[in-house]
């Protein structure tokens, strides 16, 4: 086999906790993962706030799980400076709860434009703003905060961060304690993509999420796909990411109304590390 064709390996995989989220709650995934003998999750704020996150910190060191992400900060747009201070300490929140969970990085979804606004230019800039502020704070705390570039059709409502390039930009800018979060749902498109890692490197790139983009994709948000069942070349950038000197986990981050959320939780787990192995 050549080097090109290894398969992942099975100790990296990583369940983002929206996967199963429709159907199992913290506890039952956090169970599930050490079960499944997977080794890596990425919980979300709310299914922390619903265990409490005492109990989730606690019951993950209990079953040694790494959490390879916290999802998630962000959305510092606002359409008034009055509630800025509120998306400020909500943010630094996020931040604490990250390190109380000891996660590798909190993910940032940076967010859209603001009610009302088609002003793109002001959005970007808020969000420069916002994390440039935030990164105060995050490095007091020793916490990496990691730009997740979300597809160009997420630009008004979740991200308009929306390439490699511009996150490492803003990188470029920002400096040390931030990174980037590359999904390979949101960048496989970019023609630019193998030039971006390149220029992130092992310094930036704190988390590697994969799904696979299906044809057709039937809904913008619910409908992303089991790694294989789309035309994303997983291995590929799996490859690539390895190549700069990443050697974090591959996390699996499906959100999907009609198809895995659907499924008993532990076929979906299943299938993932059978996938995982197969595909990545
Ligand atoms: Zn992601």
């Amino acid at each position: 086999m050549t080097s090109l064709n290894r398969p992942a390996d099975p100790g990296l995989l990583s369940i983002n906790t929206a996967t199963v989220r429709q159907r199992w709650g913290l506890a039952e995934i956090i169970d599930g993962c050490a079960r499944h003998e997977i080794r890596g999750i990425s919980p979300w704020r709310d299914q922390v706030k619903a265990l409490g996150l005492k109990e989730a910190a606690q019951a993950i060191r209990a079953n040694e799980l790494v959490v390879t992400g916290y999802c998630r900060g962000g959305m510092f747009p606002v359409s008034s400076e009055a509630d800025a201070p509120a998306v400020r300490d909500d943010n630094r929140r996020a931040v604490d709860e990250a390190c109380e969970l000891g996660a590798q990085c909190l993910v940032l979804v940076v967010g859209g434009l603001p009610g009302g606004s088609k002003n793109l230019d002001d959005a970007r800039r808020q969000v420069r703003d916002g994390i440039a502020e935030l990164l105060d704070y995050a490095g007091s705390q020793k916490m990496p905060l990691a730009i997740e570039p979300l597809h160009p059709m997420y630009a008004a409502d979740r991200a308009c961060v929306n390439t490699m390039a511009h996150a490492n930009d803003l990188c470029d800018e920002l400096g040390s304690g931030l990174g980037i979060a590359l999904d390979l749902y949101h960048t496989w498109w970019d023609p630019d993509l193998m030039e971006q890692i390149e220029r992130a490197g092992k310094e930036r790139l704190l988390a590697f999420h994969i799904c696979d983009w299906l044809v057709p994709t039937r809904d913008l948000l619910l409908d992303r796909g089991m790694m294989g069942d789309g035309v994303i070349d997983i291995r590929k950038w799996r490859h690539a990411v390895e190549r700069v000197g990443y050697v974090g986990f591959h996390e699996v981050e499906i959100f999907s109304s009609e198809t895995w959320w659907k499924k008993d939780p532990n076929e979906v787990l299943a299938t993932c590390k059978a996938r995982h192995i197969e595909c990545c």
